[in-house]
Order: C-alpha cells, then sequence, then structure tokens
C-alpha cells in the first residue's frame, strides 16, 4: 500500500473507531494521536494490517462498570460508578492505576487505559495494559469515608484481578492510603496473602522503596536524556511544573537533585509562583501531611512566593516545562505563551497534559517534547519492579530500585529515539513512542492468534 491508501485506511478506521464509542473525546484523542503515527510501520510491515491489529487494539479485552455504594460519617447513602478497563494482555497482566476524580466516566478510563498499553510495553517489563477508576470525589472526605468507599470498591473488583491477572495502583485520588484499604479488603475476602495483586503498597507490607518517587523522578530522567541529546544539562534551568500531587512533588525532588530550579505549583484553585525555587519540605507537608491547597503554602512561605488564583502555570517563564497534573491542561495558547518565552523542552509527567494543538506548536518550533507514554513510564515501571520483589519474597534497596529506574529511563529514551530515527522522523518522541510500543504490542498480539 502507498502511503496515501495507509493515511486514507488508518481515517476510516478511526471514523469507524469514532463512531462506535460515541461521547469519549479524551479516547479518540489519544487513539488518534497514535494512529496519526502508525502509517509508516504499517506500510512496512502489512501483516499487520492482515492480521486486523489496529482493530484489536482499539478495542478493550474487558470493560467492568460496577455499583458502589457508601455511607458517609452521618450515616447518608452515596453511590458512585466504578470501572476498570482491561485493555490488553498480549505482554503481561492487566497493569495500570486507579483515578478516583468526580471527572472520571468510561472514556476517561478508556484513554488512560490505551495509553497505557503502550507506556507498559515500552519499559520492556511483560505488562499489559489497563486502568480503572470511580467518580468518587475523595475531597474533603474523612479516612473513615475513604476507607468504606476503598471496602465497597473492591467487594466487587476483587473477582477481577490477581497477581496473575490484573494489577491495579495509584493514579489521581489513589495513594498508599487508598492501596492499604484496597489490599486489606483483597486479603479479607479472598483469604490470600497475595502481595503482587496491587502495586504501590506501604513499606514493610510489599511495597517497593522509590515506587512513591519513581514516576517523578523517572519524568526527569527523561527530561534530561532529552536534553543530552542537544549537549545540555538540567545544572541551572528553571522549570515550570504544574500540579502538586506525587508525580509533582517528586518531579521536584529530582530536579532539584540535578541542579535545576523549579519555581511552580498548582492545583485546581490556582498557581503558586515562588522566586526562589519551591520550599519542597513546606509543600510536602501541606500536600502530603495536612492535605491542603497549594494556597497555604504561598500564605506560609513568606515574600518570595506569590499565589495566583485561576491563573495558568504556563505564563510564569521558564527554560523547561514539566506538565504534571492531569489531562488536556496545557493547550495552543499555553504552548505560545511558552515558546514566546524561550522554553527549550516539555517533558509529559501526567497523562496526555498536552492538547494535540500545543504537541504540534512545540515540535514545530524545535521544542523537544517527551509524551507521556515515554517519559512518565517510571512509575508503572518501579510498580513492575515491586511485582518482581513480591514474587520473589525480597524487598531490594533504594539504590538498586533508582539503579533500574535509570536504567529503564534510558532504555525508553535510546528506543523512542532510535524508533523515530528508523521511520524518518528524527527527534520526534511521539512518533518514536508510539511505533516502538506498538511494535512490541503487535508482535506478541500477532503470534498469539486472532484472540
Ligand atoms: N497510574 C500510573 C500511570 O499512569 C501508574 C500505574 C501503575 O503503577 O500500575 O502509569
Amino acid at each position: 500500500m502507498t502511503r496515501l491508501d495507509t493515511k486514507d485506511a488508518l481515517a476510516s478506521l478511526y471514523a469507524e473507531i469514532e463512531g462506535r464509542n460515541p461521547a469519549q473525546p479524551e479516547f479518540h484523542q489519544a487513539v488518534h494521536e497514535v494512529l496519526e503515527t502508525l502509517a509508516p510501520v504499517l506500510e512496512a510491515r502489512p501483516e499487520y494490517a492482515e492480521a486486523g491489529l489496529i482493530e484489536r487494539l482499539c478495542e478493550p479485552e474487558r470493560q467492568i462498570i460496577f455499583r458502589v455504594p457508601w455511607q458517609d460519617d452521618r450515616g447518608r447513602v452515596h453511590v458512585n460508578r466504578g470501572f476498570r478497563v482491561e485493555f490488553n494482555s498480549a505482554l503481561g497482566p492487566y497493569k495500570g492505576g486507579l483515578r478516583f476524580h468526580p471527572s472520571v466516566n468510561l472514556g476517561i478510563v478508556k484513554f488512560l487505559g490505551f495509553e497505557q498499553v503502550f507506556k507498559n510495553a515500552l519499559t520492556g517489563l511483560g505488562i499489559g495494559g489497563g486502568k480503572g477508576g470511580s467518580d468518587f470525589d475523595p475531597r474533603g472526605r474523612s479516612d473513615a469515608e475513604i476507607m468504606r468507599f476503598c471496602q465497597s470498591y473492591m467487594t466487587e473488583l476483587y473477582r477481577h484481578i490477581g497477581e496473575h491477572t490484573d494489577v491495579p495502583a495509584g493514579d489521581i485520588g489513589v495513594g498508599t492510603r487508598e492501596i492499604g484499604y484496597l489490599f486489606g479488603q483483597y486479603r479479607r475476602i479472598t483469604n490470600r496473602w497475595e502481595a503482587g495483586v496491587l502495586t504501590g503498597k506501604g513499606q514493610g507490607w510489599g511495597g517497593s522503596l522509590i515506587r512513591p518517587e519513581a514516576t517523578g523522578y523517572g519524568n526527569v530522567l527523561f527530561m534530561a536524556a532529552m536534553l543530552r541529546e542537544r549537549g545540555e544539562d538540567l545544572e541551572g534551568q528553571t522549570a515550570v511544573v504544574s500540579g502538586s500531587g506525587n508525580v509533582a512533588i517528586y518531579t521536584m525532588e529530582k530536579l532539584i537533585a540535578l541542579g535545576a530550579n523549579p519555581v511552580t505549583c498548582s492545583d485546581s484553585g490556582g498557581y503558586v509562583v515562588d522566586d526562589k525555587g519551591i520550599d519542597l519540605e513546606l509543600l510536602k507537608q501541606i500536600k502530603e501531611v495536612e492535605r491542603g491547597r497549594v494556597s497555604e503554602y504561598a500564605e506560609r512561605r513568606g515574600a518570595s512566593a506569590r499565589f495566583v488564583p485561576n491563573g495558568r502555570v504556563w505564563e510564569v517563564p521558564a527554560d523547561i516545562a514539566l506538565p504534571s497534573a492531569t489531562q488536556n491542561e496545557l493547550d495552543g495558547k499555553d504552548a505560545e505563551t511558552l515558546i514566546r518565552n524561550g522554553v527549550k523542552a516539555v517533558s509529559e509527567g501526567a497523562n496526555m497534559p498536552t492538547t494535540p494543538e500545543a504537541v504540534q506548536l512545540f515540535q514545530s518550533a524545535g521544542v523537544a517534547f517527551g509524551p507521556g507514554k515515554a517519559a512518565n513510564a517510571g512509575g508503572v515501571a518501579v510498580s513492575a519492579l515491586e511485582m518482581t520483589q513480591n514474587h520473589s519474597r525480597t524487598s531490594w534497596t533504594a539504590a538498586r530500585v533508582e539503579e533500574e529506574l535509570d536504567r529503564i529511563m534510558r532504555d525508553i529514551h535510546t528506543t523512542c529515539h532510535e524508533t523515530a530515527e528508523r521511520y524518518g522522523a528524527p527527534g520526534d518522541y511521539v512518533t518514536g513512542a508510539n511505533i516502538a510500543g506498538f511494535e512490541r504490542v503487535a508482535d506478541a498480539m500477532l503470534a498469539q492468534g486472532v484472540i
């Protein structure tokens, strides 16, 4: 097939996928972004199209939706919706986080699951892709309410997961506390100490050292690798970071360790800019211990920091940007602002935080752009290392996990870089990540027959 035929075929496939998955714009966006880059590999390997690989890849193997009833502290009954989308298990058990946030719906979970398939393939660690969550809003809920919600959620989910089947972890709204309550309920229902059924567990009961840090650390390592490619390093670079959750905090920690200066953080209320650089101890105290808001950071930090309510963090001038909050948080206008202010590189800590228009703008302006599938794969990679430790009943030192994480992030960078070059798109990490992830999953699917 010529390039034109392939593009046409992909366009009609995309239209079909859009039609049969109505009202799921984020899922459409994630699929479109991948299909747009696959033409060269489909031309080089016609057997993929013959085996209906794209059609199969875009349809989850299984989608589970369930009711999650729970009682608040006053005894009032609430009903939320629970999801688990088991997207693809050609490379290993389904693997991916759970998100508890009011914005969660089937389309969001599918976009995240779809991304996860490629991301997990890029780690090279034998994990399939899945994602789950609920439209439950944990904000302002007591510990006891969170526990009851998690127990109710697991009371349905337990029958679908297992260390060899599907291994959930955290995402937005799900951290060590929630994983603890989920694990407790799983253990109670199944009467099994099955450490490898969930990752992101606490230290002392099967969790891996460096798992909380891994997504942020990994993203900075990916950013460093992109800069190295251009003959630069992180030393002295001013960084704009969005978000203030687990990914953002450990992104900042690694940036500081490598000599860069993160000057911002944000939440849904607005952003903070700190001329002296973010004081991480203060931010951790407010976010991780007190579960507070970033506006409190500005109040307590003193003269160097100010809170900008409802502002766009991307208006702060910086050398590098690391979006670490949520999907579509950086749009075309933001990209123009960043480019005008001289940004050199952007690396995605969150999943799909950059809109397609913004990605396009960065790439045509020669800004190095690291897509989340590659750049934020460190989190799930260390989850896979947690599974390895669980299976062998050992726990590794922090140094050993960090060493592995470092090697994995370098390998992912090299793989994306080389794949982009091989397919005629040098420097295009989006194409490199999509094709390299696709090839790994597609080859396994091809070998395993039409299932
Ligand atoms: N939610 C994380 C991600 O987006 C981590 C998933 C995991 O550790 O399984 O990759």
